[in-house]
């Protein structure tokens, strides 16, 4: 009796160690910043969940790579970030990957639509010329999300067959979602347009062309690099000559600089994130990211009629 079932337990192990990934099994998944996680983990739902790089209240500009990204590079079957012009602490570890892992670019995906990076103005801190490159902060336009959306689901179908028509259907599930949010925050939007206001960093101006708004110019284009007080007072200047009605910080960076600049001017104060730092990653994190942006620039911008 026992040896009968040894032999034939002997032979269904050893073929279940030789077999390929199953159906119920998707590889392993890396996103780089919390919104891309966030479109990935809603496309992987059911299947498996992403692991995150950047958590927390760091800054995509400012961050830099720990052993244990390294790690996750190393055993990440997919890997998902916006591209070089963002996440340029991955440019080296991205060049000495393997072949193993699939590499998906965003920024360049069929679909994503780039705008050129702001310059001239409240745009600019020193002459620095950003002529030509593109501005990264992609997700923060919905449309882009969506593209974005059918890249990850296209790159997963193709990395873990098995699963493909699942990702397909998360996949027109989440399209769906972000375009009734994007429907939604269009209207609610439309009575701050044109009311011009100051935002931290340069990272809004999807969002911003998306849904028509008007900034005035950002604090810095450089975050992380330290702003000098003659800069401060153009932006104090140009506060009060284009009547900017609220200037926004952001929670990756110290509130000094933003009050500084604001001082009896009578510029309201207000957050904008556009990573979503103190909200848990997961498939709902994308939709809260945007639904903050507008509640923040509503609840600033409207009291000023
Ligand atoms: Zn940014």
């Amino acid at each position: 009796m026992k040896s009968r079932f040894r032999g034939l337990v002997l032979p269904l192990l050893a073929l279940l160690i030789a077999a390929p990934a199953s159906a119920g099994t998707a590889p392993p998944v890396l996103a780089t910043i919390k919104p891309v996680h966030s479109l990935v983990a809603a496309v992987m739902a059911g299947v498996g969940t992403p692991e995150l790089m950047i958590g927390g209240e760091r800054s995509e500009h400012t961050y830099e790579l720990k052993p244990s990204d390294a790690q996750k590079i190393a055993q990440a079957g997919v890997i998902f970030w916006i591209g070089p012009d963002l996440e340029t602490f991955m440019t080296t570890p991205v060049a000495t990957l393997g072949t193993r892992a699939m590499l998906v670019t965003l920024e360049t995906a069929p679909g994503v639509k780039r705008l050129r990076a702001r310059h001239g103005g409240l745009w600019q801190d020193d002459g620095h010329d950003h002529a030509g490159s593109y501005d990264p902060h992609i997700w923060l336009d919905p449309q882009n999300a969506v593209a974005m959306t059918r890249a990850i689901a296209g790159a997963l179908a193709k990395a873990d067959p098995a699963n493909a028509a699942r990702y397909r259907d998360n996949a027109v599930k989440s399209i769906a979602a972000i375009e009734a949010q994007e429907r939604k925050l269009a209207a609610a939007l439309k009575p701050v347009r044109g009311k011009p206001y100051i935002v931290f960093h340069d990272a809004y101006h999807y969002f911003e062309a998306r849904f028509g708004l008007s900034p005035a110019g950002a604090v810095t284009i450089a975050p992380g690099r330290p702003v000098g007080p003659r800069r401060i007072a153009a932006l104090r200047q140009e506060a009060e000559s284009r009547k900017a009605l609220c200037i926004f910080r952001e929670p990756q960076f110290a509130p000094r600089l933003v009050e500084t600049i604001e001082a009896g001017t009578g510029i309201r104060v207000g957050v904008l994130d556009p990573l979503g730092a103190d909200i848990a990653p997961g498939p709902g994190l994308y939709a809260t990211v945007l639904a903050r942006l507008s509640q923040s620039l509503i609840r600033c911008l409207d009291k000023h009629t």
